[in-house]
Parts: structure tokens; sequence; C-alpha cells
């Protein structure tokens, strides 16, 4: 999104490209898969409406006012149009520099930006930070005091985004990464040598899945080096419009993993994937492109690793059982990774895929947007649980925490049967222990 033949209204730092607003012919492919027009049927919360927008403040016709950032931030950015367009027109991505645009035209009051600040700066790109940020919370489940909430009911006295807040949060165990070795030996005939990107949301919230994707990645025939140096990969900074952090992130880690002698790079958390994807648009300028071509040609979801590689399926015990899969946005339209995890999933000996309607239609989790926008996740989440009812599957599997934590969420609020599991964790359970 460089070629920034114009900017009209746009600050010139960081504006959407033009000629990728341009590329939209108006044609309404888009308007079938959009979440938020689905929801409003508004043609401005549409992908059609909001690459309008952006092309009225590009050409100068229109400020960037308050309803233009709000609708950038109103915008799942769940990629869902640009499968659908036909234009290749990514109205997510432009989206996203709006939000960017909205730093600058409308900052947040004082206390919310050093809190931002804090947040975007500080903690997300230190992992220990991370890790001491949930001591809290991790106490407070320890000392049995979320059992009381829960139990008694206190949090139905919560508002809305509190109650949110501590729904959403699942039981914590210690961060991965002050646990995993550096190096985990291949079993077996070894097939290679690869990098593990610990993201921090997985590693940190659901560990368990991180420890999995190790374990698998071993016993498929692999050497495993974890470096303990990496960063947040930048998306949530992308997501909240703070590029500039998102760069110094990705050239941190694309020197670090472009330094290992490894055949991929290897994540289990389908936003990681997709920013990691990214960085030669984001690093554009600041990298070279063979530094950039060395990195983007190794990074590999866990799922497209282990089915481009060939699951070995000795050894792997029956797991009778029958799954539902829901795609993340970020796997499926933002990688464009549909088919790999239902070819994993199916390597399970014992697994019966039942496919649920819509299973590429976002959960409504969208990075913050839902804690920003309650009513309209919620609605999103009840679609999403509805089709995974009609399917009476005995779990739920997913490959992103974010859509990890939404829908575990929504199945405890809803009483819901199933389990939700990752990938990874399915497939654990037919290793052999
Ligand atoms: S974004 Fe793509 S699909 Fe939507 S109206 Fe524009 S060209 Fe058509
Ligand atoms: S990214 Fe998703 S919510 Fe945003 S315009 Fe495209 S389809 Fe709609």
């Amino acid at each position: 999104m460089s070629e920034n033949l114009s900017t009209g209204h746009f600050h010139p730092e960081d504006a959407p490209g033009y000629e990728s607003i341009l590329q939209c012919m108006r044609c309404g492919f888009c308007l079938a898969v959009c979440p938020t027009y689905a929801l409003t049927n508004r043609e401005r919360s549409s992908p059609r409406g909001r690459a309008a927008l952006a092309r009225a403040v590009a050409d100068g016709k229109l400020e960037f006012t308050k309803a233009v950032g709000e609708e950038a931030f109103f915008c799942l950015d769940c990629k869902a149009c640009s499968t659908a367009c036909p234009s290749g027109v990514r109205v997510g991505t432009i989206m996203e520099f709006c939000r960017s645009q909205e730093q600058h035209f409308h900052p947040p009051s004082l206390p919310a930006g050093l809190l931002r600040d804090f947040i975007l700066k500080r903690m997300l790109p230190s992992p220990a930070l991370m890790e001491n940020s949930l001591l809290p919370a991790r106490l407070y489940q320890r000392i049995g005091l979320q059992w009381v909430v829960r139990n008694l009911g206190v949090n139905r006295l919560f508002p809305g985004l509190l109650a949110k807040m501590e729904g959403i949060l699942p039981t914590l165990g210690t961060p991965l990464r002050l646990e995993i070795p550096e190096v985990i030996p291949a079993q077996g005939a070894k097939r290679g040598r690869v990098a593990f990107f610990l993201g921090c949301a997985m590693s940190l919230v659901f560990p368990e899945v991180s420890r999995q994707t190790a374990r698998i990645l071993a016993q498929q025939g692999f050497d495993v080096v974890t470096p303990k140096e990496v960063k947040c990969c930048g998306a949530p900074h992308l997501a909240e419009g703070d590029r500039e952090t998102a760069r110094q992130l990705a050239r941190i880690n694309l020197d670090l993993f472009n330094g290992l002698d490894v055949d991929a790079i290897v994540t289990d958390c389908a936003g990681c994937g997709c920013a990691l994807k990214e960085y030669e648009e984001i690093l554009e300028g600041r990298a070279t492109h063979a530094e950039l071509t060395r990195f983007r040609s190794k990074v590999r979801d866990i799922s497209e690793f282990l089915a481009g590689a060939g699951i070995r399926a000795e050894g792997l015990r029956p797991v009778p059982m029958s799954v539902t899969y829901h795609e993340p946005c970020h796997l499926v339209h933002g990688q464009g990774l549909a088919k790999p995890p239902r070819e994993v999933i199916r390597s399970i000996p014992g697994v019966e895929l039942r496919e649920m309607k819509e299973s590429n239609w976002c959960c409504g989790m969208a990075g913050s947007f839902a804690l920003k926008e309650l009513e309209t996740s919620r609605r999103l989440l009840e679609r999403k649980l509805g089709n995974v009812r009609a399917t009476e599957a005995d779990a739920l599997v997913t490959a992103n925490p974010g859509c990890h934590l939404q829908l575990a969420w929504g199945v405890r609020e809803l009483g819901l049967k199933q389990p939700v599991l990752h990938v990874v964790e399915l497939m654990g359970r037919a290793l052999p222990s």
C-alpha cells in the first residue's frame, strides 16, 4: 500500500495507497460476505462503502472526519471482502491505514493516549512485561476468587464490559516462554529443522496449545528451535493504528529469524501468521528484498506446514469424536488457508469432521472489537454458535487465540456442550504419551 500517488485529505504518513483504493469498481460482490453490512444494512458499513469513503478522503472531497475514523474501527478487518473481491481490493487493510489516520486527526484524550501508548509501545513489545501483567489475573484464579465470582453470580452484577472481560478469561497457566526448551530434538527419522514463532497471546493465554505445537513438530520428525527473544508480531499494532511500532517489531523479528538455520518459521496463531506474511509490505523500504524474501518464503501456519510436509501417521492413536471447525478470518481470508486445517483434522484417526454452515464467518472477536462493540460482537457470536449447535459435534475446533477466547466464552454463556480446542490440541490427543 505504498503507491501514494495522492493523499488528498489523508495525512501523508501511513495513508492508504491511492491505487489500492482506486481498484474498487463498485460491483458489490463483497456485500454478501461482509458481517457489518449484514448487521446494519448500511452502505457505509460495507466494503464498497468503506472503499468509497477512503476514496473521497484521498480525492480531497471529504475531510477525515470522526465518522470516517469510527467506520474504520467498526470494520472487523475480517478480510472476507478480500476473498470475494474480483478486483483484489483489500478493504480491511485500507481500514487499518485509516486507523493510523485516526491517531493523526483525532488523537485520544491524554489518559487514554497514555494507556494506549503503554500497552502498544511498552507492554506488548516486552514479553516479560506481558507475562507480569497477567500475575493479578492468575492470583485471582489461584485463590479461588474467580470461582466465587462466577458460581455465586457476582459477575451478573458487573457492567457489560467488565462482565465480558471477566467472562472471557480462561484458566491461566505458566507462560510457556519461561518453560519451553530452546531446542527440542526431532523424534524418529529426522525430516528437518524449524523455528517456532512463539506468539504472545497464544503462549500466555493458551500455553498448552503452543506446547502441543512444539510436541507435534518434534513427533513429526523436526528439530524445533524456539528463540526466546521473539517479539510480538505487530498484529495488534496494525489493528490499532500504530504502524511505526509494528515496523520496529517486524524488523527485530526479521533479523532474529533470518539469523537461524531453519527450513521454516512455524506459528500456531492465525493472527501472527497473517502479520508475519505481511512483513514484506510492512517493512518495505526498511529491509532489503533478499531479507524480506528469505523470511516470507519460510513462514507457515502449523496446519499449512504439517499438510505441506505430509503427516506421518504411524503411531497416531484413534481419537473417537466428532468435531466442527470454525475458520479464523486471519487464516482463511488473511492467508487463504481453508484446506490445510481440514487435512490435519481428517488425518487424525477416529475423528469425524462435521462442517458447519458459514464456517468462515467472523465469530465477532476481531481483536479489541469484542470489547468495544459488545452488542455487535455478541450478535455475530450467537450466529456462529447457532451453526455450531446444529452440527451436534462433540467439540469445536479452531486455530487462533482470539477466536478461541470468544468461542469458549460464548459456549459457556449459552450453555453449549462442546469444548473449544485448537487443531493442535486435537492432534495432540492422538500422539503417544
Ligand atoms: S471492494 Fe471489490 S467486490 Fe467490493 S465493490 Fe469494490 S471491487 Fe467490488
Ligand atoms: S474486512 Fe470484514 S468487516 Fe471489514 S469491510 Fe471487509 S468484510 Fe466487512
